[in-house]
């Protein structure tokens, strides 16, 4: 039996879906990626925006067609399964079962496989097969915000904290494998423990996200831990000294902001004023004045008036984020806006606010990143272009600690947008002594590899640069990091296999 799995939104979806895979193939299954070649077919669907919606409904329509040529189970998993089921199986009867996120039963007994516990996290001791040197690990499962605009509580249930040593077993299962990149994943990571109990792995207070981080970090062969994404309330001191002092932690935050104007925030029920969330960012930017932080933006809220929406714009130009994630509000059935606040702000004032942040924010980036140019960057190998059979340069692809995409190696394209691009003076071409990802000294880079790359030319959305050489991991990982106020005890944690 051959599965099909289509993921749409967050990395949260991107990880279900791979344990999701993990234990179909625990059970036999074989991946496909062609939908019309599979038995199953799973949607793993998002409903944060309605365009992301639309295109699970889309795809439904051209499953319709391929269940009516073979034998196909199709079945719909995600955030557009929630109290609306009734009204999708109406509209969409051909779809055999809809499951909850992270709800994976359902599935099996679809395709007359149930009663079989495949073990793991959900299935205890299913973990995710890693299909790159990078992963995503979900530490934090639901979320306890309830922002007036967003669906995820009611989707994804209230916070669940996993406990660490659960979360050490699939690290470490994934390292073993040649995962080299880990990314814990919350919707608001930083209030990682909060729902745990104290004494979880010897600690005598409840853990958070600065004691995951230091329990993970000892891992040989782990170079980089992430985490996203960040809420401006539970971002605490501790845990930012935290990551600035452990070597492998990427200083690399998402911060949504979502507005700057107080009104527009308490209508979204966000919890913090514009003022309070400049004073975190002031504190992360003290304590890490190199950092990459990226936000969120939403333009078009409920009631947003022109001079709101400035304020949002002037944040914006002020802070200079590295990456600005903007969307146009939509809203989703369920939640308290769509209850209470009438979508009053005309499509075409969106669309206009949207362009704006845009612009600016290309302008922004472009200029944060063109500050690169010419400067060596510490880039982990994560993928390797097609490029043509038999051509002379297959180009690789990674990423900076502060998140920015690299090309390098092979004959890359030319910018999405020429004028925004600059460019060394003279700078060698790609094609030729550096071509394969191959460095001076004759080595090649591969999949999984640190390696340092001379930037040679960027724009506001991608770096391209030279091979130079192996980079040197930051281990330390076993160094303990003394924190002034951390229990005594944090500090010896270490990887389970590495305790007596
Ligand atoms: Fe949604 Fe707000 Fe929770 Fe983020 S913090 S997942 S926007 S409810």
């Amino acid at each position: 039996m051959r599965y099909h799995i289509w993921t749409a939104g967050c990395q949260m979806n991107k990880a279900d879906s791979d344990k999701l895979a993990a234990g179909l193939e625990r059970l036999g299954l074989e991946e496909t990626a062609r939908p019309e070649e599979a038995d199953l077919v799973v949607l793993n669907t998002c409903s944060v925006r309605q365009h992301a919606e639309e295109r699970a409904i889309s795809k439904l329509g051209v499953l319709r067609k391929l269940k009516s040529r073979h034998n196909l189970t199709i079945a719909v998993m995600g955030c557009m399964v929630g109290p609306r089921t009734d009204n999708l199986r109406r509209r969409f009867p051909y779809v055999d079962v809809f499951t909850r996120p992270q709800e994976f039963d359902p599935i099996l007994e679809a395709i007359g496989i149930d009663g079989q516990d495949p073990g793991g996290e959900f299935w205890p001791r299913t973990f995710a097969v890693p299909k790159g040197p990078t992963a995503y690990v979900p530490v934090v499962h639901g979320c306890d915000k309830f922002c007036s605009y967003c669906v995820v509580p009611y989707r994804r249930g209230r916070q669940r904290s996993r406990p660490i040593a659960e979360v050490r077993d699939e690290v470490e299962h994934l390292v073993s494998r040649g995962v080299r990149e880990v990314t814990l994943l919350g919707q608001t990571v930083e209030a990682y423990g909060d729902d745990l109990p104290a004494g979880q792995a010897g600690l005598p207070d409840r853990p958070d996200l600065a004691d995951l981080l230091r329990a993970l970090h000892g891992f040989d062969g782990l170079y980089r831990l992430r985490f996203l994404t960040s809420y401006p309330r539970d971002m605490t001191e501790r845990i930012l000294r935290a990551v600035a002092e452990l070597p492998k932690v990427c200083q690399h935050f998402s911060l949504p902001v979502q507005s700057s104007d107080d009104g527009v925030l308490e209508r979204m029920r966000r919890g913090y004023t514009a003022a309070e969330y400049r004073q975190k960012l002031d504190l992360l930017r003290r304590i890490m004045p190199e950092a990459a932080v990226s936000t969120d933006v939403i333009v078009g809220f409920c009631g947003e008036t022109e001079a709101e929406f400035r304020r949002t714009y002037d944040l914006l130009a002020e802070l200079r984020f590295d990456k600005v994630h903007v969307a146009a509000y939509s809203p989703r059935p369920g939640t308290i806006a769509w209850r209470r606040m009438p979508d009053d702000v005309p499509r075409e004032v969106k669309k206009e606010r949207l362009r704006a942040v845009e612009e600016l924010q290309a302008r922004i980036a472009g200029e944060i990143n063109s500050a690169l140019l010419g400067r060596t960057v510490e880039v982990l190998v994560e993928e390797e272009k097609g490029g043509k059979l038999g051509g002379p340069a297959r180009p690789l692809g990674g990423r900076t600690r502060s998140g920015k995409l690299v090309h390098f190696g092979g004959t890359h394209p030319e910018p999405a947008c020429p004028e925004d691009s600059r460019r060394v003076e003279g700078a060698r071409p790609f094609e030729g002594l550096f071509a394969r990802g191959e460095s001076a000294s004759g080595g090649r880079a591969q999949l999984g590899d640190l390696v340092n790359v001379v930037i040679e030319r960027t724009s506001p959305w991608s770096l391209q640069g030279r091979l130079a050489e192996a980079a040197t991991p930051r281990m330390g990982g076993d160094q303990p990091v003394p924190l002034p106020e951390r229990p005594a005890g944090v500090a010896a944690l270490q990887p389970r296999a590495e305790r007596p």
